[in-house]
């Protein structure tokens, strides 16, 4: 019996210092994540996502819409300054990577690092990449590799799903 209680004891042990030798390599994760860390996402209920939003951010960050080809308030816009996720203001793109593609919808050869994330998007009989907000999750577009050096990417993303901050507005 005694030899039993000792066992469970060691056992007990083990098991403790294995959990507990886990913190800190769970730590240096935390730190060494990217934005798609689950923790740091933002995390709203469908309803709360329909009372924010409009019904066209709803329809494209949400549901993945898209808004008709050369439409959207940024397709043909080029000031100065930083365009944000309409879905919860994460920073996406820098206009200096905006460029004039003539697809119809706002065009970048490159995001903001670690601000958005790829997906396999097979949908309507094509291979795409959509591309996602890597804080809200919400749809932005897509990106396909037609685009410009330096990255050859063209990031072809709904006016909808970004807001525009001018550089003059930064402190
Ligand atoms: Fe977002």
């Amino acid at each position: 019996m005694k030899d039993i209680i000792l066992l469970s004891v060691v056992i007990a042990s083990i098991i403790f210092n294995n959990i507990s030798s886990q913190v800190p390599y769970e730590d240096e994760k935390v730190l060494n994540s990217t934005n798609n860390d689950e923790s740091k996402k933002v995390k709203r209920s469908d309803s709360e996502w329909r009372r924010m939003l409009s019904s066209a951010e709803y329809h494209i960050l949400r549901e993945k819409g898209t808004e008709r080809a050369f439409t959207g308030e940024y397709d043909g816009h080029f000031e100065n300054g930083m365009y944000l996720c309409a879905g919860c203001g994460n920073k996406i793109f820098d206009s200096e990577t905006k460029y004039r593609s003539g697809c119809g919808w706002p065009a970048f050869y490159e995001a903001l690092p670690e601000s958005v994330e790829e997906h396999e998007d097979n949908s309507f009989g094509m291979r795409r990449i959509e591309i996602t907000c890597s804080k809200c999750d919400g749809h932005l577009g897509h990106v396909f590799n037609d685009g410009p050096q330096p990255t050859g990417l063209r990031y072809c993303i709904n006016s909808v799903s970004m807001d525009f901050k001018p550089d003059e507005e930064d402190e």
